[in-house]
């Protein structure tokens, strides 16, 4: 087991790896997206909220520096000392200049508190001279890429708008693994139209992909996005917050053991969420987590074959 945890959490990694628990800082880098800027489209895959799937982040208009001890501030009761990892999360934190990515995550690791980081960002970009800048920065700090591929299948994907192949995919994980970068791969459950076993052939993908560590996002609708839209005309079914339980259990029992998993529920906020209203209760999903697999006698990787 993963100190006392029936599944590899990212806070037994973080623990085995610096020997003191680590938080995680979540950074605005003041990014934009190609899905965004209209580059490869105007509207964003259709979940995004107006912040880039960042709605904890810092704010934007302050140095990455500052950011961080705002963050800190905010964390300061529970974790007065002790090192974090600034993770830089909106929008596509890999799409800017050479110049402006080594200046902000340089200042992201010159900070006294900072341990590593974890970049999120898209397949489609990470060309070979921010493979380089990565390689560089990572031989001396702990650094990992979080890659949002949230489906397999390409039918959802088109549905929602997520602008690079499959094959992109496959293809940067390639670079990133020849540099031994470590990589996050995002899933998201219950996406419309998709069944059980689409999401666990999504999980096997993840599974043989050499994927350091995998997010389980459920699907949550955020006022004014495009799926709010999308919502309101072609009313699907959202998840019900035992199936969902039911089903990470059933994901935790098919992943590599050796996968870290970050993630197990959604992050929408109170004022902007339309639903699932029960995701805002991520401890009783988490708890309700551990339940199942303590009553089944179950943990990760139970059902896990290679091929
Ligand atoms: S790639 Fe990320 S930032 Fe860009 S639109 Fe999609 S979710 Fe939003």
């Amino acid at each position: 087991m993963w100190d006392n945890k029936r599944f590899h959490t990212l806070n037994y990694e973080l623990k085995k790896k610096f020997g003191e628990k680590i938080y995680k800082v979540s950074l605005d880098g003041g990014f934009t997206c190609p899905n965004r800027d209209g580059t490869l489209g105007n509207k964003g895959c259709i979940f995004c909220s107006d912040k880039g799937s960042g709605e904890f982040a810092g704010d934007r208009r302050k140095s990455i520096g500052d950011q961080i001890d705002d963050q800190l501030k905010l964390i300061e009761k529970k974790f007065p000392k002790g090192k974090v990892i600034a993770y830089f999360q909106n929008f596509t934190n890999t799409y800017a200049s050479i110049e402006k990515l080594r200046k902000i995550y340089t200042e992201a690791l010159s900070h006294p508190r900072v341990s590593g980081l974890a970049i999120a960002t898209r397949p489609d970009c990470i060309p070979e001279e921010v493979l380089d800048l990565l390689e560089e920065l990572g031989k001396e700090n702990f650094i990992w890429i979080e890659l949002g591929l949230q489906t397999i299948h390409e039918k959802t994907s088109e549905l929602i708008n997520r602008g690079y192949s499959l094959e992109q995919f496959i293809i940067s994980v390639e670079n990133l693994l020849e540099k031994k970068i470590p990589f996050v791969t995002h899933l998201i459950l219950g996406l419309p139209g998709e069944s059980k076993t689409d999401i666990l052939n999504s999980v096997r993908f993840v599974n043989k992909s050499k994927s350091w560590g995998i997010k389980l996002h459920l699907l949550h609708i955020i006022k004014e996005t495009p799926l709010h839209e999308y919502y309101k005309t072609n009313s699907f079914p959202l998840m019900e917050k035992e199936n969902y339980i039911e089903l990470v259990v059933e994901i935790l029992e098919i992943l590599n053991p050796e996968m870290t998993v970050h993630r197990i529920t959604g992050d929408g906020t109170r004022d902007t969420l339309i639903g699932p209203l029960w995701s805002l209760d991520k401890r009783s999903i988490l708890n309700g987590v551990d339940k199942l697999l303590k009553e089944k006698n179950s943990y990760q990787g139970k059902f896990y074959t290679e091929y």
